[in-house]
């Protein structure tokens, strides 16, 4: 179906919002974590999955945020503009968060990957979720957090939100003063208060996914049940 981009920010130099108004009487049921797939008029069989970093209370238009990165992610974020029309195929995917009081949402990102987990802690705040939801972020720099400023304000408004950044490509002698390296096994143990309650999910590229799929499931033993992975590439 063909939509309008409402508005566009520039979350960092190479990363955008955009937002997708829905057309009049547009009526859809989705979830929170779900992803839609774009696509150009002019290319229509050129399509590509965007995780929704909106999340499901959000009526009348989508939000996605597309880092510049191969061809429909360098479209988009040089060249999207508000009024621009855009084809929208609806909300799909089982990468869904899971609130309930007991459970504790591990939530690990790499990159652009986080942007799902913006869509888990805004309904989880709205709604007033009793869900414990961890969020463990790694970036090569501090210029590359998306929403660390939205982050910082729902963990202040929400205390069963906690954002954790690790960056991987620091310069020697940075300022930077949280942690450094990869994600490790130690890291998510950490994090974990009662595993049989705890929830994982990874989000990012294939390569960080994979790694991190690695970790919890071999190296934490935890049960493949208590994982959800979404691969992006
Ligand atoms: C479920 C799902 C959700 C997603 N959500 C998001 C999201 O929220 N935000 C987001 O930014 N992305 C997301 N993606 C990724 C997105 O769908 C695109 O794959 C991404 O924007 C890159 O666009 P492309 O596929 O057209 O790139 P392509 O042009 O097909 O390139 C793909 C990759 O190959 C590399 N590449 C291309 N050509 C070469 C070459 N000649 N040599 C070496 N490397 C090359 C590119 O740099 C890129 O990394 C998601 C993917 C999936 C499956």
């Amino acid at each position: 179906m063909e939509m309008t981009v409402e508005s566009v920010k520039m979350e960092l130099p190479d990363t955008k919002t955009l937002r997708v108004t829905w057309p009049p009487d547009y009526e859809i049921e989705f979830k929170t974590g779900q992803f839609i797939t774009l696509a150009w008029p002019d290319t229509q069989n050129y399509k590509r999955a965007y995780s929704l970093s909106s999340c499901a209370l959000d009526r009348g238009a989508f939000e996605v945020t597309v880092k510049r990165d191969g061809k429909m992610g360098t479209r988009i974020v040089d060249w999207a503009k508000a009024g621009d029309k855009i084809m929208v195929l609806p909300p799909a995917g089982r990468f869904l968060p899971v609130f309930e009081e007991t459970k504790h949402l591990l939530c690990i990102a790499g990159g652009s990957g986080v942007t799902p987990f913006r869509g888990f802690v805004r309904e989880a705040t709205l709604l007033k979720h009793p869900t414990r939801i961890t969020i463990l972020y790694s970036v090569r720099t501090p210029s590359d957090i998306i929403f660390h400023d939205e982050f910082r304000q729902l963990e202040k408004e929400n205390p069963l939100v906690s954002f954790h950044v690790t960056c991987t490509r620091l310069p020697e002698g940075h300022e930077w003063a949280g942690r450094r390296g990869r994600i490790t096994a130690e890291w998510i143990r950490e994090h974990i208060q009662d595993l049989s309650q705890t929830v994982f999910y990874a989000c990012g590229p294939n390569e960080l996914v994979n790694s991190t799929e690695a970790l919890v499931l071999e190296e934490l033993k935890v049960p493949k049940e208590q994982m959800r992975t979404e691969k992006w590439g």
